[in-house]
């Protein structure tokens, strides 16, 4: 079973909350399907506050290690979290729906049972590069002899993750 920490957000923000904790990158599952192996750890925190404009927000704040696979070597990338984030509380559907086209906020829906722990893997989900790759010089690519541009491009173009999915089947 996997860790849980329940929030009711409106609540955690009037009480200035705050949370933080170690996790695992194993207990995470979504995160798990993008990892090369399960080493490394991960810091995060949320803090309820209020922005300038005195609206409910979620300052979440991520660190750590998590193993991602190159894209080019497909051998394991060490890749450093450091995520910050302010998700916006709206209070109702009309309110979120307003946050949702201004680019420049993020925005949650107010819920009085909200997975914090959820919340911290779409984040880490959400930032992780579209296809990770090892620095030129540091790839192993580059000490294949044999000719493999080719099936590089061929991984390349798929989905950037789909090839670590069928290595794990
Ligand atoms: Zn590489």
């Amino acid at each position: 079973m996997r860790k849980r920490f329940i929030i009711n957000s409106l609540n955690f923000v009037r009480n200035t909350g705050v949370h933080h904790g170690k996790i695992l990158p194993a207990e995470l599952e979504r995160l798990r399907e993008y990892l090369s192996d399960h080493a490394g750890e991960i810091a995060y925190s949320i803090s309820g506050i209020l922005d300038e404009k005195g609206r409910p927000v979620l300052k979440i704040i991520i660190t750590g290690m998590i193993t991602l696979c190159c894209q080019r070597c497909l051998s394991k990338l060490e890749h450093t979290l450091d995520v910050k984030t302010h998700l916006l509380i709206a209070r109702t559907q009309d309110e979120y729906s307003s946050y949702d086209e201004d680019n420049s906020v993020d925005a949650i829906l107010a819920s009085p049972d909200m997975d914090a722990l959820t919340l911290i893997e779409d984040e880490i989900i959400l930032s992780l590069p579209i296809s990770p790759r090892h620095l030129e010089n540091e790839c192993s690519i580059n000490n294949i002899t044999i000719n493999t541009s080719e099936a590089t491009k061929a991984v390349v173009k798929k989905h950037p993750f789909a090839s670590l999915k069928s290595l794990k089947k």
